[in-house]
């Protein structure tokens, strides 16, 4: 089995660890209200979903 042959120092591990980070999510604009909002979701804000479409009415912030 192939061991390497130096530890791997705090530096260079954190320093290849850099790119691991997971994207953010997307979001898209509301095309009813405007507010930001997850894509195939429905708008937390308005309710809307598919353009004039009420689901659902959260008043909740
Ligand atoms: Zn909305």
């Amino acid at each position: 089995m192939a061991v390497p042959k130096k530890k791997i120092s705090k530096s260079k591990r954190d320093m290849r660890r850099a790119h691991d980070a997971l994207p953010s999510g997307s979001y898209n604009e509301c095309p009813n209200c405007g507010e930001l909002k997850r894509p195939h979701h429905v708008c937390q804000a308005c309710g809307y979903y598919d353009d004039r479409e009420v689901i659902e009415a959260t008043d909740a912030a």
